[in-house]
């Protein structure tokens, strides 16, 4: 009997995730397990591919999560008629994040990243035509080193500190310093430009609401020291960005590009 499973490669994923999914194939009766082990705080959203002779597989091969801190059997492939031979081949694509998440808290409001009395200008808003073409992100003007803090509590599931520098050009995009923090409605909030080691959390870590979460500066695709800042959703292949409410001096609104805005009014 001839039993032949080739680990293919990952075609593509997205989100730069420390701790990758591990895909392994486990020689079970009549056929194999994919067990798919998830090191990260974060569900992984998966397709896998397979070609397949004298197999079947359990179930179909539509997308499917694998939860946090999780090993899972995600297929099980059954020889079709034992006596023969049976090989096959796969590769997979991953996502981090759940792809299914639909519903989040529209009610929520945000604290502003940052403390003080100093008003921060919104230098681009949501849409804006530099780097926020269809997406609601903002940017905040601030110098290198400002204090950042979590916005809305939640779980550190990406650091990304050792970049040194940024450009204003977009292949430096790959090149930010930041922080990701899942929120209990599976929404993700992303603090980018972060200095190099200009972070004070750990993946894993809890964070409240106003936790010192890292340090402003000036890299990967960015013109001048400033802080991005967005929420989104995660889907397959893509995500969505939502507009967000925060608490400021003057009251609970949706920022604007052009204006400041500071979460104490000054004496
Ligand atoms: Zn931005």
């Amino acid at each position: 009997m001839i039993r032949i499973g080739f680990l293919f490669f990952c075609l593509y994923a997205n989100g730069i995730l420390a701790q990758k999914p591990l895909v392994e194939a486990v020689e079970d009766k009549g056929g194999y397990r994919i067990e798919v082990t998830n090191p990260s705080y974060l569900p992984v959203s998966m397709i896998f591919n397979f070609q397949l002779q004298n197999l079947r597989v359990d179930g179909g091969v539509d997308t499917l999560v694998v939860r946090p801190n999780s090993r899972q059997t995600v297929h099980r492939l059954w020889a079709v008629s034992p006596n023969r031979g049976y090989s096959f081949r796969y590769d997979y694509t991953y996502h981090t994040g759940d792809y299914r998440v639909r519903r989040y808290d529209t009610a929520y409001v945000y604290e502003l990243p940052f403390r003080g009395t100093v008003p921060r200008r919104v230098i681009q808003g949501y849409n804006g035509r530099f780097s926020h073409t269809d997406r609601a992100a903002l940017d905040f003007d601030m110098p290198e080193g400002t204090e950042i803090h979590a916005a809305r509590p939640g779980r550190v599931v990406e650091v990304i500190n050792n970049n040194e520098s940024g450009c204003s050009d977009p292949i430096c995009m790959n090149f930010s310093n930041l922080v990701r923090i899942l929120h209990r409605d599976g929404t993700i909030a992303e603090y980018v430009h972060l200095r190099q080691h200009g972070t004070t959390v750990k993946i894993g870590q809890k964070v409240n609401n106003g936790d010192l979460i890292g340090y402003s500066g000036n890299t990967g695709f960015s013109t001048a020291p400033h802080l991005h800042f967005a929420v989104y959703q995660q889907r397959f292949g893509h995500r969505i960005f939502l507009p967000t409410t925060f608490r400021t001096a003057f009251g609970q609104v949706i920022l604007v590009q052009g204006k400041s805005y500071s979460p104490q009014k000054s004496e």
